[in-house]
């Protein structure tokens, strides 16, 4: 797709959101902004609310305290089935007695849209989710990425205001997760619905997202653009959270530059501390010198060396897998950082 997408979609707002379960603050004042259109992923490890802040969006969880404003409408004390929003869950969830089409159908049978009408929203819905010939079958006789598609085209099918997807691929095998999450993303686009994404993977919500909220023990820790986030995270958490980061000692002189691995760099944001963050693609190895390098992994187009420097400190480094042939486990080498601005942790602290 080469079209700016239509934002067309529904504003969310999430103000101090709360929820506890007992003992346990599953939201601790969760913030968040989704602006009209935007897919927005919910990235965190296990146990940050993620799941439970889906739920409160989608109705099946009250919160404690707080405000879920659907284009300045606060919808908390609105039920989930007069919500208009539409959810896809991880594991299948179809009704494994009705046919595709009816699956689909179901919302619009609920809400009594009359037959020939169903069946033709049903049918252009399966069309939209590359499904136009399977939906006379049941959801037994579909991969499981085909039934993700109708579970799709089920939450779709009352033109909801809001999109919830509960970690919808987690199921699938890698190939057809890939290729399920650009559809995703390519219909979410045309259809400029506001939709909220969790997941687990970082990779997905990074290159599906518009914008990705980091959370941590049910609050917000960061909510920016991929890119943003993986070039300038606000925390410590964040930084190690996001991709691989590496921790490496080094000194600010004063002029304010910091001296790492021998080399002066400039520091992006306050120049503190004595650990600087550098990411793998940002250190460069030689043959020969004072480091080690203890394993080499090939991913295709990059390796990864795992290096141990000679203070001691271990650092993963990418290089072309073409450039990597001679750096075995045990070689001899020398890591410098490219000559580019880097982060204190001292500030990501
Ligand atoms: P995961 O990635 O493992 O699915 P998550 O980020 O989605 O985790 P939640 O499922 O939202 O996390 O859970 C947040 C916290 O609330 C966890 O400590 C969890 O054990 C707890 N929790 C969630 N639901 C309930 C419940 N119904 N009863 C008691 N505790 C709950």
């Amino acid at each position: 797709m080469t079209t700016a997408p239509p934002r067309t979609g529904t504003a969310l707002t999430i103000r101090g959101l709360r929820r506890t379960f007992g003992p346990t603050v599953a939201l601790d004042g969760l913030d968040l902004d989704v602006a009209p259109g935007e897919l927005l992923a919910l990235l965190g490890p296990s146990g940050c609310g993620k799941t439970t802040a889906l739920r409160v969006l989608a109705g099946f969880e009250r919160p404690d305290a707080g405000e879920v404003l659907l284009d300045g409408e606060d919808i908390v004390p609105v039920p989930a089935n007069r919500r208009d929003t539409g959810m896809v869950f991880q594991s299948y969830s179809l009704f494994p007695h009705l046919s595709a089409a009816d699956n689909v159908a179901f919302g619009m049978r609920m809400r009594k849209v009359p037959a020939a009408q169903r069946r033709s929203r049903a049918a252009e819905l399966l069309e939209l989710v590359g499904l136009p010939e399977h939906g006379g079958r049941f959801p037994h006789q579909l991969s499981g990425g085909q039934q993700q598609r109708v579970a799709l085209a089920r939450a779709l099918a009352l033109q909801p205001r809001l999109l919830l997807l509960d970690e919808p691929l987690s199921a699938l095998d890698a190939k057809v997760r890939v290729q399920l999450r650009e559809e995703i993303r390519r219909l979410q686009l045309e259809l400029g619905i506001t939709t909220v994404f969790v997941t687990h993977d970082q990779e997905e919500a990074l290159s599906m997202a518009d914008k990705v909220a980091v959370m941590r023990g049910g609050r917000l820790e960061q909510c920016a653009a991929p890119a943003e986030l993986y070039d300038r995270p606000a925390t410590a958490f964040v930084a190690s959270f996001i991709g691989t980061m590496n921790r490496i000692p080094g000194t600010v002189a004063s002029d304010g530059l910091a001296e790492v691995l021998g080399v002066r760099l400039p520091v992006d944001g306050p120049a503190t501390g004595s650990v600087f963050l550098l990411r793998p693609e940002a250190l460069e190895v030689t043959e020969g010198g004072p480091d080690t390098v203890l394993s080499s992994a090939f991913h295709g187009a990059n390796t990864r060396l795992a290096v141990r420097l000679a203070d001691g400190t271990e650092v993963k480094a990418d290089l072309p897998s073409h450039a990597a042939g001679s750096f075995g486990a045990g070689a001899r080498v020398t890591v410098v950082p490219q000559r580019r601005p880097v982060l204190a942790a001292g500030e990501a602290a």
